[in-house]
């Protein structure tokens, strides 16, 4: 599945997917080889061009923080959450509550539109 190759979609889901890397680098230090097979298992194919970016913004904004370790003589670097991360995640959990609740689940007052229009008459 290529949904990160079309543009209007692409806005949704890299939403999803710094989501999904800040949730992980909450749990563990993740690398970018990690987060790509996790994204893939997930059925986002992202590559190292949109990983990458995306990890270094994330870390700008100061809500992932990097470390280099050396794993079988190379050198990786492995991303954490940091507290203003683990803000934004438990702030997203609570919009991503109420999303689920409208759009999976279908429950939500109507916001007004056609009912709307019905009691004018039009
Ligand atoms: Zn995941």
């Amino acid at each position: 599945m290529a949904i990160l190759d079309n543009d209007l979609f692409r806005d949704f889901f890299l939403g999803f997917v710094r989501l999904h890397i800040l949730f992980h680098a909450g749990h563990e230090p993740v690398c970018g080889v990690d987060l790509m097979a996790e994204m893939d298992r997930h059925g986002y194919r992202i590559g190292a061009g949109t990983l990458y970016p995306l990890l270094h913004r994330l870390e700008r904004a100061g809500l992932l923080r990097c470390e280099v370790r050396v794993v079988a003589g190379r050198q990786r670097k492995y991303y954490r959450s940091t507290p203003a991360g683990a803000a934004v995640l438990a702030e997203a959990r609570i919009r991503l509550r109420e999303l689920v609740g409208e759009v999976v689940e279908d429950q939500g007052p109507p916001i007004g539109g056609m009912a709307a229009q019905k009691e004018d008459g039009r």
